[in-house]
């Protein structure tokens, strides 16, 4: 074992940092913080100032004042201490470590590569570089650090007319009648819906109820759906000439049958729990080229391959008379060719689509041939339109602010662009409720079956017109809280005795006034510094913590980020090392800053590994960087203090040294195993050592199988698909991550992963440590550098510069009656209240669940506090404060009356996403749907008015909730087509549980736009269409987005000038489908899609991937999986069938 001989100096790290005395700030109000401008932290002198000038867009652009490289730092003179030249000489780190550099010379005691054994400490050259300089104590957020903003810039806002009805939530329930008038009676036979006699279906009941589903739109009913562009004459509603209603009505679906027998969406439409044939694992790395067949199937939720011929023309599964809860077929599933999906549907009189049909049992051949006409459906515009309601409240609520004063209001949907006031509830960017309305009583909850629950986003970015939370500081005494239950001072504590005392609104107890915090009452009570105290008068705003909220008394350390780049074969081979060096010298320039700070306070470190770990020495007094291996990863240590993390603009030009020299090193590696568990161990030991917090980026390819702690081993079985073991595929194949994501959280390290795997790597074992700290998972399947650096290196700097705090706490409390009971997201819990995050950015949601415990009233309504105590990326302790009032009820009808489905989606895909670990993925889905059925019947039993039973009945503010829950059911996680891998539905799992209302909203039912529609000469998009292939006409081209995938689909008959435009080909043919971006072509129509595209990129939180569909081409099975209202190739239902199942469902349990 060689060993560095260098004796360390003393501690680099940990010392009392002179600049903490700075947190000593003066008192709040008045003056302004130092380095603090107005716009942000400033100075609070009075009523919430107006919207803010706008920021420019945020996002990887020099412009934005991020410090320029400038000149590099001066190499200390003292090159001798430069031993472990790495230079020229090329590591051949074969099957182990890298080779010693033995023709190097060394000075004294320096060998280059040393190995280091377990125990050797290996110290680098004292340092006599300055001590850490502290930021200025308080900064605004940086501006140029956070992300694009999560609504659409208002430039493409789609402004509707003003409000028709302002008054629409307080008349809701007043409109609710039914239209039995139009109920019973069936509309005249052929409708244009093809032949009234064709093909009875096998029930007589469905055949009778069959002819009435035409039924047209009763004034009760939500108004028709948009125009679809596609023009499809005969789906208008026959009567079209009703009039439509402007008040939010209960949602009848007119003539609903009572789905007896033959509805269709039982059991037999989901895939029967046995003998779907699966095809066979994907191939392996696929050669250039070979796109089609390779990478792009591989990512999640996307269908790739049709299913086995076997299922193509085999006869139709099932016995005729199979009822709703028949048992599935025995032995085909019931799932249509895939050819029976080129039929020449798009476009088509609105009619049953074949592939429904196996939700027929009893309609006769399925085949290749289309046999007779099936059934008639329901008209699918007469249901409930997911594009109506999102365009309904655009026009409706988009055009002016969202003020927050009113306890229990509702926000617009996360569709709609609008703009947030503060007065005095936190802004539904931060959180979301389930119902704004929550009833009074545990029986009542438990009755309606409505999940109460909010979606906490708690560093959410705002858009540039919106005021980001002030900044509090009350000196050393720190925020002002409730003596018992320790709530922070909020706008609804209630002042008494003069303003001596005041009363909590959380337990009710009186807490004394410090003397710094007094203040008279006006004639109503309200202090009168009301307004110059954020804490009094605003929903959100941040407290600086005082030394007691740290840890171990000690205010913390600004965080550092280090960088662990798989250096093994296939990660060289692929390019990829080389990709990330060659970025990495860029984006050290935009880590994180705060406010008008010049440079970031984040410090750097690098390690490259495979079997062994290599760390480097990149302080700023060296010529080259040295580097120091680790083979040793049984007990893993960091073998160098100092000079393993830098600051970047200190030790410039060895970072860009080593950057340089690292794909040299390892280009001709033979080495193709890697270790996982030590590479984090490192990471941590590395910010134990220096005390801080921090964030790891690991660039990983692979398995790690390599002989170490956390070694695993393949375990994937798509046997285990609808077994009871499935679960087990969603769980760690070890308790070594979970344990050492343990520590990683008590230290504050962070762990993002960036997977970029060529086969199973086992990501719900691998993510483990990810998804306990609070870190984001990539995934990059087959990486191909051509087709994916665009996306990876997007993400890459989106991550690397997004506002992010460390070593995060969070709590929420709420007023006496109510309280947190279940959390769900991606951190850590020690005890039932803390959630626990090492780190937590800007795109993070945490899931909260409240429960009774006592009852409600009316009058007092219902409070939620969130606060998080987090360290910022200059290493200032805060609390971030999130108020929010809610309403209580003592009727059903006024919490389905301000209800949030979209919220409620969130909440129950998480809820299901977490149950998958522990159940049958089958009874997670059973449940979901018994749960919603029951939301829905508790509604129709207890408010709306008595109607026939085979009307279905929705409320207003939740008739979108079969549609979405559909979709849920139907999600890779818990329906997975035979070409989903394991990983993926690992992956997808991970990401949902992080994900916001408006990201599970898009993923869920993804937005799908009629380009050819879109007007180049204005800054609008088209307006959106349904997810079904029939709203696709063969001549146009469409964008579908989902928040990771964007496809761009081409119809067969789209004019050969729009191709030419777009694709700068002269054909659909030689149109290529292995683009990952479209050319940039100079003309109006390539413009316009382009920048649709960017926009798109800029709302999603990860940059998604374009892929080019050409209709009737292998690839659009891929695309249709996304057309969610349609019956998916592997079985789910379609939002029809899953309307009449619901309806089904709910009858039940109203008899
Ligand atoms: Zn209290």
């Amino acid at each position: 074992m060689s060993v560095n001989q260098h004796t360390h100096a003393g501690p680099p790290y940990g010392q009392p940092q002179p600049g903490y005395q700075g947190y000593q700030q003066p008192a709040y109000g008045g003056q302004p913080l130092p380095g603090v401008p107005h716009a942000q932290y400033g100075a609070y002198n009075g009523p919430m100032p107006g919207y803010q000038q706008p920021v420019p867009p945020q996002g990887y652009f020099p412009s934005l004042g991020f410090p320029s490289k400038g000149s590099p730092v001066s190499l200390n003179s003292d090159t001798s201490l430069a031993p472990n030249f790495i230079g020229s000489v090329r590591a051949l780190p074969t099957s182990g470590a890298p080779p010693p550099a033995s023709g190097t010379s060394l000075p004294s005691g320096h060998q280059g590569y040393s190995q280091f054994g377990q125990g050797d400490v290996q110290n680098g050259i004292p340092t006599s570089t300055a001590p850490m300089q502290r930021p200025p104590a308080s900064q605004p957020f940086l501006p140029g650090s956070a992300p694009a903003p999560v609504s659409q810039p208002s430039t493409f806002q789609q402004y509707g007319p003003p409000p028709s009805s302002v008054q629409q939530l307080s008349n809701h329930m007043a409109g609710m009648t039914i239209g039995s008038t139009s109920i019973s009676a069936p509309p005249p036979a052929g409708l244009g819906y093809g032949p009234p006699t064709s093909v009875p279906p096998v029930s007589g009941s469905f055949s009778a109820t069959g002819s009435g589903l035409y039924t047209p739109y009763t004034a009760s009913q939500g108004p028709p759906p948009p125009s679809v562009p596609q023009g499809l004459p005969l789906a208008q509603p026959p009567f079209s000439g009703q009039p439509v209603p402007t008040q939010r009505l209960p949602t009848e679906v007119p003539g609903f049958a009572p789905p007896l027998s033959s509805a269709g969406i039982g059991p037999s439409s989901y895939p029967p729990s046995t003998g779907a044939p699966r095809l066979p694992p994907m191939p392996g790395p696929p050669l250039s080229g070979q796109t089609v067949a390779g990478p792009p199937m591989s990512q999640p939720n996307h269908v790739s391959s049709p299913p086995p011929p076997s299922t193509l023309s085999g006869p139709h599964p099932g016995p005729p008379m199979s009822g709703l809860h028949g048992p599935p077929p025995p032995t085909h599933p019931p799932q249509p060719g895939y050819q029976m999906q080129q039929n020449g549907s798009f476009g088509q009189v609105r009619g049953p689509q074949p592939n429904y049909g196996g939700a027929y049992p009893g309609t006769p051949n399925y085949g290749s041939q289309p046999g007779p006409p099936p059934p008639k459906r329901l008209d699918p515009d007469s249901i409930p339109s997911p594009i109506q309601v999102i365009e309904d409240d655009r026009s409706n609520r988009g055009s002016e602010p969202f003020v927050t004063g009113v306890r229990g209001q509702v926000p617009p949907l996360v569709t709609t662009n609008f703009l947030v006031k503060d007065q005095g509830n936190a802004s539904p960017r931060y959180i979301r409720c389930t119902s704004y309305n929550i009833p009074c009583t545990s029986d009542m909850a438990k009755q309606s079956q409505v999940p109460l629950a909010a979606v906490i986003k708690p560093l959410a970015t705002l858009p540039p017109e919106e005021t980001l939370p002030y900044l509090v500081d009350h000196g050393e005494s720190g925020p002002v809280r409730c003596n018992r239950c320790k709530a922070y001072m909020c706008p609804f504590m209630q002042f008494i005795e003069g303003g001596r005392r005041f009363q909590c609104c959380f337990c009710s107890c009186v807490t004394e006034v410090p003397a710094h915090y007094f203040q008279h009452l006006d004639h109503t009570g309200k202090r009168v510094d009301f307004y110059d105290r954020p804490e009094l008068s605003l929903g959100s705003y941040e407290f600086l913590a005082t030394v007691d909220y740290c840890k171990n008394n000690k205010f913390p350390s600004p965080p550092a980020f280090i960088f662990m780049i798989d250096v093994s074969y296939n990660a060289v081979k692929s390019g990829l090392v080389r990709l990330i060096c060659e970025e990495l010298k860029s984006i050290l320039d935009y880590l994180p800053r705060e406010g008008n700070m010049e440079e970031s306070a984040i410090r750097v470190g690098f390690v490259t590994y495979n079997k062994v770990l290599h760390f480097y020495n990149v302080k700023s007094s060296l010529a080259q960087p040295q580097m120091m291996v680790v083979s040793d990863v049984a007990d893993m240590f960091v073998p160098l203090l100092d000079g393993f993390l830098v600051n970047v603009n200190e030790s410039r030009t060895v970072i860009a040294s080593l950057l340089d020299q690292i794909p040299e090193m390892f280009a001709d590696t033979r080495e193709t195993e890697t270790v996982f568990g030590p590479v984090i161990q490192a990471g941590l030991e590395a910010l134990k050592a220096a005390e801080c917090a921090g964030k790891l980026f690991i660039f990983h390819t692979s398995l790690p199988i390599a002989e170490a702690p956390g070694k695993l081993k393949n375990r994937d079985d798509k046997k285990l698909i609808n077994t009871d073991k499935e679960k087990t595929l969603f769980q760690p194949q070890t308790s070594f991550y979970n344990n050492l994501a343990k520590d990683c959280v008590a230290q504050g390290c962070c762990v993002d992963l960036f997977l970029f795997p060529n086969q199973y790597l086992d990501v719900a074992t691998l993510g483990v440590v990810t998804y306990q700290t609070g870190g984001s998972i990539y995934k990059y399947a087959y990486f191909q550098l051509e087709t994916d650096q665009d996306r990876f290196l997007n993400d890459l700097r989106r991550d690397v510069q997004k506002e992010v705090g460390f070593d995060a706490v969070m709590r929420v409390r709420t007023s006496t009656g109510i309280r947190a009971t279940d959390f769900f997201g991606a951190f850590y819990m020690s005890n039932t209240t803390d959630v626990e995050m090492a780190g937590l950015d800007c795109d993070k949601t945490i899931t909260v669940e409240f429960k009774h415990d006592d009852k409600l009233s009316e009058d007092s309504g219902a409070l939620l506090q969130c606060a998080l105590l987090y360290t910022s990326c200059a290493g200032q302790r805060r609390l971030r404060i999130h108020n929010l009032s809610l309403n209580c009820c003592t009727q059903l009808a006024d919490l389905y009356r301000n209800c949030e489905t979209d919220t409620l989606i969130n909440y129950l895909a998480k809820y299901a996403y977490r149950g998958v670990l522990n159940s049958p993925v089958k009874a997670v889905r059973d449940s979901l749907i018994n749960q919603c059925a029951q939301i829905l019947a508790c509604y129709r039993k207890n408010c709306a008015s008595p109607s026939s039973a085979g009307q279905l009945i929705l409320p207003e503010c939740m008739k979108l909730l079969p549609v979405y829950l559909n979709c849920v059911l139907k999600s890779d996680v818990l329906q997975p087509g035979p070409e989903v891998t394991t990983d993926d539905r690992a992956y997808i799992r991970q990401l949902v549980t992080s994900m916001d209302v408006a990201e599970t909203n898009v993923f869920f039912y993804p937005r799908l736009l009629p380009l050819t529609k879109a007007d180049v000469d204005s800054d609008s998009l088209p307006a959106a269409i349904r997810n079904s292939e029939e709203r696709l006409s063969k001549g146009d081209i469409y964008l579908l987005e989902n928040g990771l995938n964007i496809f761009v689909w081409v119809g067969v008959n789209v004019q050969q000038g729009l191709i030419q435009n777009l694709f700068g080909v002269s054909s659909f043919s030689q149109i290529s489908n292995t683009l990952s971006t479209l050319p940039v072509l100079e003309n109006p129509f390539s413009k316009k899609v382009r920048s649709i595209i960017d926009m798109l990129h800029l709302q999603r939180s990860r940059y998604m991937k374009l892929i080019i569909v050409k209709q009737e081409d292998k690839l659009e099975m891929l695309f249709k999986h996304f057309l969610v209202e349609d019956k998916s190739l592997t079985g789910g239902a379609s939002y029809v069938d899953f309307l009449c199942h619901m309806h089904k469902e709910i009858r039940q349990l109203l008899s």
